[in-house]
């Protein structure tokens, strides 16, 4: 047995033993009064007798101060053994004051000897029920008790007084015996009781943390249900309309009129909304499923605070809004890509939710940590919502849902960034004053570290070669097209072979990037393909994977930079430079 599980069986065993001890104690007054009052006929003895009465309540009044000092004992559990011997040194002051009775007034008569006999043994007997519980309680009281009266019978002249001194002997001994039993008996009885509470107690927590397990999941199904309802209903929308805007085309170019240009800037309006749901939902589910591997070095923060105050100056200038981004010398330990996404989407929301006033992007140094600010004097955002503005599609004053006051994306993003990096988000907001979003994050320690991606300077791509594989035609000539606007000849195919094949029939040119799509027919996938060129051409040409897949795993291993359809012509244009530059190390769009 363990010794916390020993200090619980004695602390059980020694509550026991108090829980029982005032009707021992009251029972033990009852028979001493008794005792008197049977000796009573003795006159010399009865002075005697009265001082022997009040030894015993003396007794019994220690006894009982023992007792209660135990009940107001609040750390009796952890004393148990203390109070246990306390309470052994109790019962023997009690033995003592019996046995000095059947020593001190011992009378070799029968009418003596049958009420004293009777008293004490009655006594010892009773006390193995009532402190046998704990053994050394009773031997103390036991031994002192009787031994005096045995010792005196034995001495006395007579084979009566011998044969009453051996029957007492006896019977002490049975005692003994049956006390020692009884501790044992209640012992385990006591171990089992615990075990059952042990038990007991495991059950119910195991219970409870199921419950709180399947409580956890229903949350997370409902949220998801709740996700999937807005994504799909925020998806359908554009959908639906550039569906009506391309019938409408299709009839126009059906009656031979040309298609109407609103139109056509209508149907490029629902593209670009379509695509900013998809970017957002795919940021989302990346930072979500962890596939961003952030890249974590130090840099300085000035360089991004210039390109947000590029980006959103004119934004802030046309609602008559002061945009203020205060020059900063820090720098910090983050991902530069990742933290400038997250004080995007902080900066375009307090432009958003400002009427009137300024916003203000800032930073201060505390401690090692730098807090990036950005504050604002707009609506503010009322108590019960601070927690669910992070949630996905959760937005105040937009129940019908209007794509143009916003996705509800953005800060569920921020906050799914955060995590990643490891950055504390921290929101104060009066309703009607305004907003402060701050950003928690490592100072880094200034230096020449590379600093944050520069804007990528375009790289020249006239007269390069470039391999398109991709196995929807239509989707390979549009690239094709695109390319060929920025002066490269393009070596197309639906695999690795057709591209060779068109490469071999131009002279063999060396390309300077290969596109290959991720998933091809026949269950090819695109950087198999890529490595196939790469071989045929006997060098190194950098790779680019484009592909359809939401899903973070599927090109998590793919070896290639990759980038996600829809793709836009500028996008392509950035991830090109920065692959011909050798700056996309990264394995997901910018
Ligand atoms: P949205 O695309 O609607 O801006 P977000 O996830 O970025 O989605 O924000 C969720 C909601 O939080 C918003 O709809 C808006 O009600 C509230 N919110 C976000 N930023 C601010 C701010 N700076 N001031 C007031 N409200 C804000």
């Amino acid at each position: 047995m363990t010794v916390e599980a020993e200090q619980r069986l004695l602390a059980e065993q020694v509550g026991l033993l108090h829980h029982q001890a005032p009707s021992g104690y009251i029972g033990s007054f009852v028979s001493a009064a008794v005792l008197v009052w049977v000796l009573w006929d003795e006159p010399q003895e009865r002075t005697n007798l009265l001082i022997w009465m009040f030894m015993v309540c003396a007794t019994i009044g220690l006894r009982w101060f023992e007792f209660e000092a135990y009940r107001a004992d609040s750390r009796r559990l952890q004393r148990a053994a203390w109070w246990g011997w306390w309470f052994t040194l109790g019962a023997a002051i009690s033995g003592v004051t019996w046995g000095y009775l059947g020593w001190a007034f011992f009378q070799p008569t029968l009418l003596f000897l049958l009420p004293m006999t009777l008293g004490l043994a009655g006594q010892v007997g009773l006390s193995v029920t009532s402190i046998g519980i704990f053994l050394p309680a009773h031997v103390a009281f036991n031994v002192l008790t009787l031994t005096p009266f045995v010792l005196r019978n034995y001495l006395e002249e007579g084979r009566l007084f011998f044969g009453q001194s051996i029957a007492l002997l006896v019977f002490m001994i049975a005692c003994l015996f049956f006390a020692r039993r009884q501790q044992t008996m209640i012992r385990e009885a006591i171990r089992l009781r615990l075990d059952n509470q042990d038990l007991f107690d495991q059950v119910t927590h195991e219970n409870e943390r199921v419950v709180e397990a399947r409580r956890q999941a229903e949350t997370a199904n409902e949220a998801k249900t709740r996700f999937l309802a807005a994504a799909s209903h925020d998806l359908r929308q554009p959908l639906q309309a550039m569906t009506l805007f391309v019938d409408a085309i299709d009839d126009g170019i059906r009656r031979r009129k040309e298609a109407d240009a609103v139109l056509v800037g209508k149907l490029r309006s629902s593209c670009d909304s379509l695509e900013m749901l998809l970017d957002s939902l795919l940021d989302l589910s990346h930072a979500d499923a962890g596939a961003l591997k952030p890249e974590v070095r130090d840099f300085a923060l000035q360089p991004i605070f210039d390109r947000l105050r590029r980006e959103f100056t004119d934004q802030a200038a046309e609602k008559g809004l002061l945009l203020r981004v205060v020059p900063s010398q820090a720098w910090v330990r983050s991902d530069p890509a990742l933290l400038e996404r997250m004080l995007r989407n902080l900066t375009a929301n307090a432009l958003r939710y400002t009427e009137q006033g300024a916003v203000m992007v800032c930073c201060r140094k505390r401690g090692g940590n730098v807090h990036i600010e950005v504050r604002d004097s707009g609506i503010g955002i009322p108590d019960h919502a601070r927690r669910e503005i992070f949630h996905e599609f959760y937005q105040l004053d937009n129940p019908e849902r209007d794509r143009r006051k916003g996705l509800g994306l953005g800060l569920a993003i921020v906050d799914a960034l955060a995590r990643q990096l490891g950055h504390r988000l921290d929101l104060r907001s009066t309703p009607g004053r305004g907003s402060v979003f701050a950003v928690e994050l490592p100072s880094g320690p200034p230096g020449p570290a590379p600093n944050v991606q520069s804007p990528l300077a375009s790289v020249g791509l006239e007269g390069a070669w470039i391999v398109v594989i991709d196995d929807n035609a239509p989707i390979r000539d549009a690239l094709a097209k695109v390319l060929e606007s920025w002066g490269c000849y393009v070596a197309g195919g639906e695999n690795a072979d057709e591209a060779m094949a068109v490469l071999t029939a131009s002279g063999r040119p060396t390309p300077v990037a290969i596109l290959a799509d991720w998933r091809l027919r026949e269950g090819r996938v695109g950087s198999e393909e890529a490595l196939r060129l790469r071989e045929f051409l006997g060098q190194v040409v950098p790779v680019l994977l484009i592909t359809g897949d939401t899903d973070p795993e599927a090109t998590r291993n793919a070896g290639f930079p990759v980038i996600h359809k829809p793709i836009q012509a500028f996008r392509l244009r950035a991830r090109l430079d920065a692959l011909l530059t050798n700056q996309d190390a990264k394995n997901s769009d910018p």
